[in-house]
This record gives structure tokens, C-alpha cells and sequence, in this order.
């Protein structure tokens, strides 16, 4: 009989505009292993973004009593509203051996750095300058002139987070930056965290 591994889990932050979720979409539609860790949160959605898929919409009362069932493996307070990942949305897939990307931002990636030491973590990081993360979050044209004044003080303090992170990826050009994703998954599937308890049971000898 053949174990099955469970599922990685790959958090991945970075500043707001930096481009993560383009390159977490390609990503996701080239491997079919992977799945996308839907969170729960209390920001309104944004135009085109549907309920339970590209977040759980929730309101703030439904955020707190879900904090006190501690239902959440990490959350925090980014920009006004609540963000978490729920534990189920974890425990499911990767038992199931399906491996899993988690967006967070820095606060809750150092939660999961603390109850998730077998999580891998990727930073990606803008270009060169702010300037283009401004263009991006303009471009957006869903924020208020104050959110993206926000959201770039934001950014400022994420970066000095980066070093925290096991890989870093420039999003200086989309293709690109999706192959290094491609290529920092298929090193963290090979990892001997991942293939040693398989290859154990597999011969008896755990
Ligand atoms: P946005 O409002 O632009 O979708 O996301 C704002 C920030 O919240 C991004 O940095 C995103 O990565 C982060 N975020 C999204 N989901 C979660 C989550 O479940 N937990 C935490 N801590 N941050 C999240």
C-alpha cells in the first residue's frame, strides 16, 4: 500500500499591488496540486470578487465569534478589516494531500511561522521602487486617495518584514516570476520534511 503525503503548505506575502494575486491565479492554473486557501474577511468585496472564492465575506460580528471558537489558525487587522484563515480551510486539503497556498500578510505570516514551523514561505517583492506599486494600486481604481496612501505606508514597513521569508520573488515581469514560484514549489515538494514520512512508511521503517 502506498502512503500518501500530506499536503505543503507555501504562505506567500508581500505588499498590497505587488501583483500576487496574477501570479497566484497562473500559478494556480498550471498545477493542478495546488489549491488556494480561501480566508475569511470583513472588507467589502471588491468588483468581480465572488463570495467563497476569493474570500468568505463576512461582517465583523461573525469575524469576533469566530475568533472566540478559535476557528482561526492565524488573523489580523490590516488596513481597518479582518482577515483570518480558518483552521479548516488548512486541516481539509492537506490531509487530503492536496498542497496549499496561503495569501496573508506579515502579521499573520508570523503566526504561522510560530504554529506552522513545516510551512514554507515566499515574499515577493515589487520591481525596484514604490513608484510602481503606486501605478498598480492606482490602476486599481477601487481604493480611495487616503486607502492608497494607506496602503503604501503599508507597504514601506512590509518590505523590512521580507527577510523573515525562506524565498523571495521579484515581480518584475509575470512569466518570470511565475517560473521561480513553479520552481520554489517543486524544490519545497522535494523537501525531506515532505518525502521522508512517505518514504518511511513506505518501508517500514518509521
Ligand atoms: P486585500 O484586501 O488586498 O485582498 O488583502 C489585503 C492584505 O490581506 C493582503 O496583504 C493579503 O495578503 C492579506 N490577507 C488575505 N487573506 C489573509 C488572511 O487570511 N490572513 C492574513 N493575516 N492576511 C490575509
Amino acid at each position: 500500500m502506498s502512503a500518501q503525503a500530506r499536503g505543503i503548505v507555501l504562505v506567500i506575502s508581500g505588499p498590497s499591488g505587488v501583483g500576487k494575486s496574477t501570479l497566484l491565479r497562473r500559478l494556480l492554473e498550471r498545477d493542478a496540486g495546488l489549491a488556494f486557501s480561501v480566508s475569511h474577511t470583513t472588507r467589502r468585496p471588491r468588483a468581480g470578487e465572488r463570495d467563497g472564492l476569493e474570500y468568505h465575506f463576512v461582517d465583523a460580528k461573525e469575524f469576533r465569534c469566530l475568533i472566540d471558537e478559535d476557528a482561526f489558525l492565524e488573523w489580523a487587522e490590516y488596513q481597518g478589516s479582518y482577515y483570518g484563515t480558518s483552521r479548516d480551510a488548512v486541516s481539509g486539503p492537506t490531509s487530503r494531500g492536496i498542497d496549499l497556498i496561503l495569501e496573508v500578510e506579515v502579521q499573520g505570516a508570523q503566526q504561522l511561522r510560530e504554529r506552522l514551523p513545516e510551512a514554507f514561505t515566499i515574499f515577493v517583492l515589487p520591481p525596484s521602487s514604490l513608484d510602481d506599486l503606486e501605478r498598480r494600486l492606482r490602476g486599481r481604481d477601487s481604493d480611495s486617495e487616503s486607502a492608497i496612501q494607506q496602503r503604501l505606508e503599508a507597504a514601506r514597513s512590509e518590505i523590512l518584514e521580507a527577510d523573515a521569508y525562506q524565498f523571495a520573488v521579484i515581480n518584475d515581469d509575470v512569466e518570470r516570476a511565475v517560473g521561480v514560484l513553479e520552481t520554489i514549489v517543486s524544490a519545497c515538494r522535494a523537501s525531506t520534511r515532505r518525502i521522508l514520512p512517505v518514504w518511511r512508511a513506505q518501508s517500514g521503517r518509521d
